[in-house]
């Protein structure tokens, strides 16, 4: 079995950990780029939503590197997510590939759980099982640990980029790590690699909240490097979703806070959503109401154009963010998305919360 699986974010690394430390064999399709999204979207139907024609176009770069098996989350049916693996694996075989599927959420656990271990080398399976599941959260916690790191240091960097390039390095060396022992000590070589980054002390960064469809918020090749270029402009960004949240989720007895957050993110948003719609609406509501009663300078919401839940949320947006006094920039990304227009926007929400903070001393603290 050789096993591929969709991006988003750096995902990846911790699910590589995974199947190979549980003894599989693994293709990680390139990051996504403009000539998978243009492959998907030749082959999808025409108003999926962006992640459809992204990760199709993931599934098709696997395919071609030797991979005969397709993992997929699948989504519950209130939005599209419940659909996209049936559809894109089908939409795949119509093209004439020939592999296995497993869809884990449409498939009951019992059979991707055989399926998992059926292509496990015999020996040693329980003790595989237990490294893998280790290892997996190891490199989760490592990930989210560099993630919020490189979101703190942004905005106070003397020179723009740099800890982004000490922490590249490390994320390349994680894909490869082969045990928790150098998993531990990488994080110590990239303490102290970041520990040299030059920062300005007197810079007091713009707190903005980063919510909206978890894919769009996740993956930087497709939302354009929002976070780096938020950074870059003197916001340090808190996202409301973060990829070991996401990872964790099936896994909650790993991280028990995960489900506590996810119960109170749906009771905070009830009184403007009652149903659940399938995404991350809870999560857009709940991160706007908790960004303004924690002093956040201003909140940026982003989806896919046809997005379903948040297009939702968009409309209700309006009226939680005058309740709560916070601004909101909305952004809507397609696969025609240009860097230079989403940078314009966020150079003019910048301004426009500097301005704001520099009125009102108070807004910002906390
Ligand atoms: S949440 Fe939005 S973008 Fe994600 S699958 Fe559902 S409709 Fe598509």
């Amino acid at each position: 079995m050789k096993i591929t699986f969709p991006h988003m974010g750096r995902a990846y690394i911790p699910i590589q950990g995974l199947l190979e430390k549980a003894g599989l064999e693994t293709v990680v399709p390139a990051r996504p780029h403009r000539r998978g999204v243009e492959l998907g979207a030749r082959y999808a139907p025409e108003f999926v939503c962006l992640p459809f024609k992204s990760t199709l176009g993931d599934f098709i770069d696997g395919l071609e590197k030797g991979a005969d098996t397709l993992a997929m989350v699948c989504g519950m049916w209130a939005c599209r997510f419940g659909y996209y693996g049936r559809v894109q694996h089908q939409i795949l075989r119509d093209l004439g590939y020939e592999f296995d599927s497993i869809l884990i959420g449409k498939d009951d656990l019992m059979t991707v759980l055989r399926k998992f271990i059926s292509a496990m080398p015999k020996k040693k399976r329980l003790r595989r099982i237990v490294a893998a599941i280790v290892m997996f959260r190891a490199r989760a916690r490592l990930v989210d640990e560099w993630e919020w790191q490189a979101r703190r240091m942004r905005p106070v960097e003397r020179i723009s980029g740099s800890a982004d390039e000490v922490l590249s390095a490390f994320f390349t060396r994680l894909e490869t790590a082969p045990n928790l022992r150098s998993v531990r000590r990488l994080r110590r070589e990239a303490m102290k690699a970041l520990a040299k980054v030059p920062l300005r002390e007197d810079r007091r960064p713009l707190k903005v909240a980063l919510l909206g469809e978890v894919y769009m918020v996740l993956e930087p090749n497709l939302n354009l490097e929002l976070e780096r270029g938020m950074g870059e402009l003197g916001m340090e960004v808190h996202p409301v979703l973060t990829t070991y949240r996401w990872l964790l989720k099936p896994f909650r007895i790993l991280d028990p806070r995960i489900e506590l957050t996810e119960a109170w993110a749906r009771r905070v948003s009830r009184p403007y959503v009652r149903y659940v719609l399938g995404g991350e609406e809870h999560w857009t509501i709940a991160g706007t109401i908790q960004a303004a009663k924690r002093g956040y300078d201003g909140v940026v919401h982003v989806y896919p154009l046809t997005c379903m839940p948040e297009n939702i949320c968009r409309s209700i947006l309006p009226k939680v963010t005058e309740k709560y006094n916070i601004p909101l920039l909305d952004l809507c990304f397609d696969e025609h998305s240009s860097p230079v227009g989403i940078r314009t926007r966020l150079e003019a929400f910048g301004d426009l919360l500097e301005r704001r903070r520099s009125s009102t001393p108070a807004a910002g603290s906390g």
